[in-house]
């Protein structure tokens, strides 16, 4: 049986740098579900279909195909057969894959794609619904987190070394604005799930949450 390890938390908590290193470190599949629901979300996008057209979402994910593949061992997602890692990486479209993951159609295409994965392979698998709702007996889950400042700058910081040009306060309501939507959706809410391990992140660098997360992993898996 694959082993599974699920991370969820809000958007800027440092799930995907966490989950890569410790994917790398322990030869495990990494699976980014939020560049899944960016590459559906760039697909609405680039037909013009309107975030509030349930209807129409509908339908579209019924001919869009998302799926993903390895590089290097880096994950791409193909959007149609197109490799979209690189167009996924924006505001715009961050912002709309939070709009149209309250959706059933959207959702229950992704979890099936997810649940496959992690079937056979050793995964760890980072979202808002993974250890609630895709992988509800992973072997270990946490649920990661660090205050709406904290998240904030780290955005601020990544956007700035890229030489885009952000504001912070802009940012900061973006977070806001996508944690309330994320927490507050019908269908499979971000929530921490019982059997998580809570780890803050705000007063902690890279080096010490891998660490604090390697622990949690060896004593769950002993
Ligand atoms: O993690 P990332 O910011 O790339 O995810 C983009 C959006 O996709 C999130 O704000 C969330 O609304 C949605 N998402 C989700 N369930 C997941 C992963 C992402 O609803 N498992």
């Amino acid at each position: 049986m694959s082993v599974n390890i699920a991370i969820d938390g809000p958007a800027g908590a440092g799930k995907s740098t966490i989950a890569r290193k410790l994917a790398h470190e322990m030869s495990y599949i990494y699976v980014d579900t939020g560049a899944m629901y960016r590459a559906m979300a760039l697909y609405f996008l680039q037909n013009k279909i309107d975030s509030g057209d349930e209807a129409a979402i509908g339908k579209a994910c019924g001919t869009v195909e998302v799926s993903i593949g390895y590089e290097g061992g880096e994950q791409q997602v193909l959007l149609n057969g197109e490799n979209v890692s690189g167009q996924i990486r924006t505001e715009e479209v961050g912002n709309m894959a939070s709009a149209v993951s309250v959706y059933r159609a959207v959702r229950e295409k992704l979890v099936e794609l997810q649940q496959q994965l992690a079937a056979n392979e050793n995964v760890i698998m980072d979202g808002r619904d993974i250890g609630t709702c895709v992988l509800p007996k992973a072997q270990v889950k946490i649920y990661l987190t660090a205050s709406v400042e904290c998240r904030a700058k780290r955005r601020y910081d990544e956007l700035c070394a890229k030489g885009a040009e952000c504001s912070l306060a802009e940012i900061s309501k973006d977070i806001e604005e996508r944690d309330r939507r994320d927490m507050n959706r019908e269908i499979s809410p971000l929530r921490q799930a019982e059997d998580a391990v809570l780890v803050d992140t705000s007063d902690m660098n890279i080096e010490e949450v891998v660490s604090v997360i390697r622990g949690i992993c060896k004593e769950k898996m002993a």
